[in-house]
């Protein structure tokens, strides 16, 4: 597949566009159907920097690098953001992209598959153009090392023929400015993670009244009327993530308007019963790594490798969205010898840790 047909661009100081939805001026959407473009994620991204909440850090950090280059009158420099699914990496990438007026193409690494789909990519570009990579950590080898000198050097250098006549060509590229974003920091490597000069930036899990915040802003957004004992309790099970809270938002919507009820807390409670969240916001695929640790290997230590199989499960599934939270709410540890239990775990799941029985008989 070529980067091409993967690639989207925003206008110059435009709207960032709704994706597969484009509005017409009486408000409707390509097809017809006024409500389609609110199911997107788009439609909840935030445009402006005050609807971006949280990351205050990271927002900071922005504010100045922005400011800086604006005044030299240069493209900032390169810019990584990395964290779990879902904390808003994209949307800071469009939101740069709109400060700065400027172009943004979009592509990901498991788009670029040769070096001629990365060459093509970056001689698109124009002079202060942003190219926004995500999933970086998925290019290999062979195409980060292209990438090197032009995030360095701003050229590319292309290897025509092979073996003795094998000719480098460089070309020069124009100043552009690369984003990029990835749910695996330590699969790249310390060369490609050095040329991001920019910085690299860490998002964090948000707080409670963070998502809160959130929710409300997106019911606003999507009409729908939520009590403030809704909100919280949506809040509270959403994984302290931005992308699950606006999920979970629209499947309460959906259960209320179906039994015609007013989304208040009891429907919050049934509708997410049904989806099977739990109180601290676990998914059944989350409770069943638990179950399996405890259940088959004795609370652990036991190997990603082991649990994956266990589960017919992705490896990578479960390290990017599955235990992140976990270990942020203490229900798993991530030691040596692998993957553990905690006292939490035990206790959420209603069930004994031998561990303590035999350490009380001792
Ligand atoms: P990532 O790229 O990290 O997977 P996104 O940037 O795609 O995450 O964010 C997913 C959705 O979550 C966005 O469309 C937006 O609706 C919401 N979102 C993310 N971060 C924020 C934030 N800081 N404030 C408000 N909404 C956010």
């Amino acid at each position: 597949m070529t980067t091409d047909n993967k690639q989207r661009t925003t206008k110059r100081a435009g709207k960032v566009p709704r994706i597969g939805a484009t509005r017409s001026d009486n408000g409707k959407n390509d097809a017809g159907d006024p409500e389609e473009s609110v199911f997107l994620d788009t439609t909840l991204r935030p445009s402006q920097w005050n609807d971006y909440i949280g990351q205050k850090n990271i927002k900071d950090n922005l504010r100045i690098l922005l400011t800086a280059a604006t005044e030299r009158n240069h493209p900032p420099e390169h810019i990584l953001f990395y964290g779990p699914p879902g904390l808003g990496k994209t949307t800071l990438a469009y939101l740069i992209a709109k400060e700065l007026q400027a172009q943004m193409k979009v592509t990901s690494g498991p788009a670029i598959e040769k070096v001629g789909d990365l060459a093509s990519v970056l001689t698109n570009l124009a002079a202060g153009d942003i190219l926004f990579i995500d999933e970086i950590h998925r290019l290999n080898k062979s195409i980060e090392e292209v990438l090197y000198p032009a995030m360095e050097t701003g050229t590319l250098d292309i290897i025509i023929g092979k073996g003795p006549s094998a000719r480098v060509i460089q070309l020069d590229l124009p100043p552009f400015t690369l984003l990029a974003a990835t749910t695996r920091p330590a699969l790249l490597s310390a060369p490609l993670r050095s040329r991001f000069s920019g910085g690299v930036f860490k998002l964090e899990f948000y707080s409670e009244p963070e998502i809160q915040q959130i929710i409300k802003r997106s019911a606003k957004i999507l009409g729908i009327d939520i009590g403030q004992e809704a909100a919280a309790e949506i809040a509270k099970r959403s994984r302290f993530t931005p992308r699950t809270a606006n999920y979970l938002l629209k499947r309460c919507r959906d259960y209320a308007q179906v039994n015609k009820r007013p989304l208040d807390r009891k429907t919050v409670d049934e509708a997410l019963a049904l989806l099977g969240v739990d109180i601290l916001g676990l998914t059944p695929s989350d409770r069943s790594i638990l179950q399996a640790i405890v259940s088959k290997y004795n609370g652990g230590p036991v190997g990603l490798n082991t649990i994956a199989a266990s589960l017919s499960e992705e490896e990578a599934t479960i390290e990017e969205y599955n235990e992140p939270y976990l270990i942020q709410i203490g229900m798993l540890e991530r030691t040596p010898r692998g993957r553990q239990a905690t006292k939490r775990t035990y206790a959420h799941l209603n069930l004994e840790n031998p561990k303590v029985e035999q350490e009380k008989l001792l």
